[in-house]
């Protein structure tokens, strides 16, 4: 498999998978372009080089052709990062789109129009009735899988090489983002810079971890990181399960916790992760203090209090001072850091506190030399909302592409490159 770096692509014509889908406000102006400056490098190599570039990318969920999902709202944003007039073509397929691509000259750029206005992107039968029987929806899935396949037949006759730079999306087995990669041979596909680093940095925490190896998983539930959670058991020396999921674990070994969110049908599977790290010899730590409230709301009145000992009414929100003081004593002596998951309810500013902390304690381990892995949308919204994002080893841009790499899943984005 060539890298980006090794690639002269002098001449040549490249189909950029990206994704640029990026937040519009109300009069479609973009509202945060990290998304489209993260894949500047890798753009900007091909054109040093004396190569033209070919970009796709999904933007939202369309069913259908849909003008607020146009991509003609971002394209002048994309020519003034680039800083050149990138084309334009209205449709990802058809005359337009192969004669523009045919014609770009050595320097040239060329944005396709949404590439989810075609059903054949995703490979998902749309418009089916209501009452399709299980037949016609077999039939219908057959159906849009074939033209999936000449849909990315159709996107790679465009170019010469394929690159792709959708980590976001590399969980998801679409035209673009696998079925192309087919008609390119090995020499000829290849990772652009953003999916390289994504990949080195979670293989850099999975693989080859340096010791002590502390894992943060938070957030609301422990439904959504069941996954993660049970890979991490056998590779972590420290888990930290804070955030809501806390009160599924504190209700299961007999505790009082209040309104807090708890998960009533996952008391069992809390009992067999505590079972499992024991097992495993992973330290499981779980807050043992919580900043309570006595509603869900950044002005409620506020107490703390053990979080099994959380009476009627309040609702643990953040973790307390005692927690706080243990986490942080673990992830300062860490050598490897994921962070997946706020522990609080951080949007609120009462409720930041134990967040914050985590932070702190993370940058701390890393200016001693730790390896921080960052990741997951709402983690990464904490780490910027405290200004610490560029003291961290690695902020990972995917957020369902992370946890499924992290659950230690085949991403089929990665395997249509590397073939593993
Ligand atoms: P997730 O997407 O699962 O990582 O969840 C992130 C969300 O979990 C954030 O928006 C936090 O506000 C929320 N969260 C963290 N701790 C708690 C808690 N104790 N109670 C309710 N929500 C929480």
């Amino acid at each position: 498999m060539q890298t980006i770096d090794q690639f002269d692509f002098s001449g040549k014509k490249a189909f950029v998978r990206v994704d640029f889908n990026v937040p519009l406000d109300e009069q479609f102006n973009i509202t945060d372009d990290t998304r489209i400056r993260a894949s500047l490098p890798t753009i900007n190599k091909i054109l040093k080089d004396g190569g033209s570039v070919i970009i796709g990318t999904h933007f939202g969920r369309p069913k259908k052709v849909d003008d607020s999902l146009s991509l003609k709202h971002i394209l002048p944003r994309i020519s003034e990062l680039l800083g050149l007039d990138v084309l334009f073509a209205n449709d990802a397929v058809g005359e337009e789109a192969a004669t523009k691509a045919a014609g770009l000259n050595p320097g040239e750029v060329l944005l396709l129009e949404n590439l989810r206005f075609h059903a054949e992107e995703e490979g998902k039968p749309r418009n089916l009735p209501e009452n399709a029987t299980e037949k016609e929806i077999a039939s219908a899935k057959r159906a849009i899988q074939e033209s999936q396949k000449d849909f990315a037949k159709k996107l790679a006759s465009y170019a010469d090489v394929y690159v792709n730079d959708a980590f976001g999306t590399a969980h998801r087995a679409h035209a673009s983002t696998t079925f192309i990669a087919v008609y390119f041979d090995r020499d000829h596909k290849l990772f652009g810079y953003l999916m390289q680093n994504e990949i080195n940095a979670v293989e850099k925490v999975l693989k080859n971890t340096q010791r002590p190896f502390t894992a943060i998983m938070g957030g609301a539930k422990v439904s959504s990181k069941i996954g993660i959670i049970n890979n991490l058991l056998d590779k972590v020396d420290n888990l930290i399960l804070a955030g809501g999921m806390t009160y599924t674990f504190a209700k299961a070994f007999g505790g009082k916790i209040g309104n807090s969110i708890v998960e009533d049908d996952k008391l069992e599977l809390a009992k067999e992760l505590v079972e499992k790290a024991k097992v495993n010899g992973v330290k499981l730590m779980l807050g043992t203090d919580a900043k309570i409230a006595d509603s869900f709301s950044n002005d409620a009145k506020t107490a703390y209090a053990p979080v099994n000992e959380i009476p009627d009414g309040w609702e643990g929100l953040d973790i307390g001072p005692k927690s706080e003081a243990s986490f942080a004593e673990v992830i300062k002596n860490s050598k490897t850091i994921l962070w997946n998951g706020p522990p609080g309810v951080f949007e609120f500013e009462n409720f930041e506190h134990g967040s914050r902390a985590v932070a702190e304690a993370i940058v701390a381990a890393t200016e001693k030399g730790a390896y921080s892995l960052i990741g997951g949308g709402d983690t990464v919204a904490c780490i910027n909302k405290f200004g610490l994002a560029d003291k961290v080893s690695y902020v990972s841009t995917g957020g369902g592409a992370l946890l499924e790499f992290m659950e230690g899943k085949e991403l089929p984005g990665i395997k249509a490159i590397r073939g593993y």
